[in-house]
């Protein structure tokens, strides 16, 4: 028989109930008993429903207080130094996720320790706690492994329970050398062998206590591997394999991608089980078939676990009848691509959607229906899911022919841009003295990235809005006067080019999105970003059409408030297709083309009503990256043409910015190069100075601006750090270049810190302009 699993379930809850709990824990309003009592019956409600749904297995353990890789780090006793004095269990859990910060009573001293380092989990918007490993990390299974508990409590429930295990390998590859262990010297995959010691005895104890499947999640299997990672598989997982009295099972998952030439390594591993992901590469599916050994079950990943849409049951059948085929039914699986951690819970809130569209979403628990399909469709025959097999075909029908989907005016121009629509009309030289004569800038010219301090008053404003209590026009007044102080701040502050301070903005893609057609909002399509906190991705559902101006009335308010230039702020096209759940039936190219368009139309709006200088947001360039190497020009080439389709329609004298932040970007220089914005504006202040030998080595030429404030501390820089940081900055870059900005938009910042940290900034770049 086929049966049917997912990889794991969104841990969030239907109505965020994880946040609640646990947020009430940190407060002090929830105590520890209600916390896990609260986690227990959300995950026996998250199993509940995959059985109920007609799941055969549910996976056990992926569901975290915070992250399930600080789970394993715990369960393995890889807990830094200075988390080593907290109380184990929670209070030392929690400060690892997020630092404890605890003044000093009479009988303990105080504690102060930082949140370890939090990075993106592979190409998803998750972020994991990066795991810290000393030289000779010793590692110790936990007394009581939470994962045995939950399998005690699956089972207890009658349920077939597959606990989910983060493998070894990928486990190594995601940390990093602790503080004071040098990278150079540091050999994680020398931490292997006692690793695979602790392992050994967790799967032994899984088996004692009744599992016959453990899945083992490696999803470093889709990444170009180093040789030494390579060589660590079959090491590990030889020894995996003896674990339990060879009675277990493992099933080796891989997700995120076509495990490509991994595959020969994956194939020689003695594993009775191995997971691939046939959303992101079906293609993958006849070399695994024919590498498989003679008994190895095959989980098919089917279902997009990364994505909102219905999927083609169709032909996800064909791809499972011809595994079938090959295999027989009892070794094959039907499953999600990857853990469904990373979509939101359910379309049943949704109530608000246009109706339209919400018949073409399935979230979490509209998935799992559609891998109960499948199963059934492979065990009974079509007939048996007849109706469900019908309403998907006529659904995916109804969304390809629906008029929502096509626009034929956005269509016509996406055909008709030209080659000239790429380019800025003079380079930058001549494009540089041109606005120098219309701006008369300063050398070190001062500006800020866009937002200004998003005060309680501000998000009251908009709730008071959105709840009817205020018009639109009060709602107007009050933007207006919050523009008008935003802007008299800057004018006291002394900056050079001004902003508008995006308070009517809550978020730089929501914003947009919702001013464009094609764009759908959920009410609670809520996923993992980190720990507790989770974003509502917009939904891009059909071509971009840009009805009318989105952002003109306030800039050229803000304009006329001012002889100072005004600089107009949007998001880039691949910011706002790196944020939001985009449409699976056209490639990525053209949506990012389309909204490239929407923006072209907006920054020429505002050049037509005077605005001098337009900043169009990149920060998530780089983040859109493809997992492997070689995928990464032909992402590169078409997400700067889509920046410079966005950008270029302007005369030479309009002043073009761009901003960065987030990631380091020395390894995709060239691809900045190509943007051609005439000032980048780029994180900066934390980094070392790689960033700006890059600038140096690429002989880059336009103007840069560095941040020299580090705007994710409410600490105020002081002049002479300021000066520091820019005299660094001077080494790389010529004077005549460099614009003195912070590192990011100010949003989350209070007004106090932030006039004084402006303040002082200005006053470096005056001293700076003296000295000159
Ligand atoms: N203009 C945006 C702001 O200042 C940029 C935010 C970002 O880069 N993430 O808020
Ligand atoms: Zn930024």
């Amino acid at each position: 028989m086929v049966t049917a699993s997912a990889l794991g379930f969104p841990r969030i809850g239907a109505k965020r109930e994880l946040k609640r709990l646990v947020e009430g824990y940190w407060s002090g309003k929830t105590d520890t008993a209600e916390l896990l009592d609260g986690v227990h019956q959300l995950r026996i409600r998250h199993w509940r429903l995959q059985a109920d749904k007609g799941l055969d297995t549910v996976p056990v353990g992926d569901a975290s207080l915070y992250d399930h890789v600080l789970d394993t780090s715990v369960l393995f006793g890889v807990v830094p130094v200075r988390y080593q004095s907290l109380q184990p269990g929670l209070e030392a859990y929690f400060a690892m996720a997020r630092g404890l910060q605890r003044p000093a009573t009479e009988s303990a001293p105080a504690i102060d320790v930082p949140a370890m380092e939090m990075k993106k989990w592979f190409d998803t918007n998750y972020h994991y706690i990066v795991p810290e490993f000393e030289q000779n990390q010793a590692f110790q299974l936990a007394d009581e492994p939470k994962i045995l508990a939950e399998l005690a409590e699956a089972r207890a429930l009658g349920l077939q329970a597959r606990p989910v295990l983060l493998g070894p390998v990928s486990y190594l590859l995601l940390g990093k050398p602790a503080r004071g262990v040098s990278a150079a010297s540091f050999d994680r995959f020398a931490l292997l062998p006692a690793l695979l010691v602790a392992y050994v005895e967790l799967l032994d104890r899984l088996t004692a206590a009744g599992a016959t499947w453990v899945q083992i999640d490696e999803p470093a299997l889709v990444l170009d591997l180093s040789d030494a990672a390579r060589a660590a598989y079959p090491i590990a997982y030889r020894q995996l394999a003896a674990a339990g009295q060879s009675k277990l099972r493992l099933l080796l998952t891989t997700y995120f991608g076509s495990v490509g030439n991994n595959l020969d390594l994956l194939t020689q591993l003695p594993i009775h089980g191995v997971h691939v992901d046939l959303a992101r590469a079906p293609e993958q599916l006849d070399a695994v078939l024919n590498a498989l050994g003679a008994d190895q079950h095959l989980s098919l990943g089917l279902i997009n676990g990364r994505n909102i849409w219905k999927a083609n049951l169709a032909h996800a059948l064909t791809l499972a009848r011809k595994a079938v085929a090959k295999l027989g039914t009892d070794r094959v699986i039907v499953s999600s691509s990857s853990s469904l951690l990373h979509v939101p819970h359910s379309t049943a809130g949704e109530t608000a959607m246009d109706a339209e569209i919400r018949d073409w979403l399935a979230f979490a628990t509209e998935k799992l229906d559609e891998l109960a399909v499948l199963a059934k469709a492979l065990n009974n025959g079509e007939d048996a899911v007849r109706d469900a097999l019908d309403d998907n075909a006529r659904v995916a029908q109804a969304r390809a022919a629906s008029s929502r989907t096509h626009n034929p005016e956005t269509q016509r121009r996406l055909q008709t841009v030209q080659p000239s629509m790429f380019k800025r009309q003079t380079a930058f030289e001549s494009r540089r003295a041109q606005q120098q004569a219309r701006l008369k800038l300063p050398r070190f010219a001062t500006t800020t990235v866009g937002s200004f301090p998003q005060t309680r008053e501000v998000r009251q404003a908009r709730a008071k809005l959105r709840k009817g209590e205020w018009t639109q026009d009060e709602y107007a007044v009050f933007i207006r006067a919050e523009i008008e102080r935003t802007v008299r701040f800057q004018e006291r502050i002394g900056l050079d080019v001004l902003v508008h301070g995006e308070s009517e903005r809550n978020d730089m893609v929501e914003f947009f999105g919702e001013s464009l057609q094609g764009y759908v909002f959920s009410q609670g399509g809520w996923v993992s970003s980190y720990g507790t906190r989770c974003v509502k991705p917009p939904i891009i559902y059909g071509d971009i059409v840009r009805p009318k101006p989105m952002t003109l009335d306030e800039t050229v308010y803000a304009q006329s408030l001012t002889s100072l230039p005004m600089k107009g702020m949007l998001t880039g096209p691949i910011t706002c297709l790196q944020w939001s759940f985009v449409r699976d039936d056209q490639p990525r190219r053209d949506t990012a083309f389309q909204l490239a368009l929407a923006i072209r139309d907006e920054v020429s709006d505002l050049e037509a009503a005077g605005i001098p200088v337009i900043q169009i947001d990149e920060p998530a360039i780089r983040e859109g990256l493809p997992l492997r190497r070689a995928d990464w020009d032909a992402y590169l080439a078409w997400a700067v043409d889509a920046f410079l389709l966005s950008s270029t329609g302007v005369s030479d004298a309009t002043q073009i910015h761009t901003h960065m932040c987030y990631s380091d970007f020395n390894d995709i220089f060239s691809a900045i190069k190509r943007m051609d914005a005439d000032v980048i504006t780029i994180e900066n202040s934390r980094s070392d100075l790689k960033l700006l030998s890059a600038f140096e080595q690429h002989s880059y030429t336009n103007w840069i601006g560095p941040g020299i404030y580090d705007i994710h501390s409410p600490r105020v820089p002081s002049v002479e750090e300021m000066k520091e940081r820019l005299s660094a900055i001077l080494q790389f870059l010529p004077n005549d270049l460099v614009w003195v900005n912070p590192d990011c938009g100010l949003k989350t910042r209070g007004w106090p810190e932030v006039e004084a940290a402006l303040t002082n900034l200005v006053a470096v770049a005056r001293a700076l302009r003296e000295k000159a």
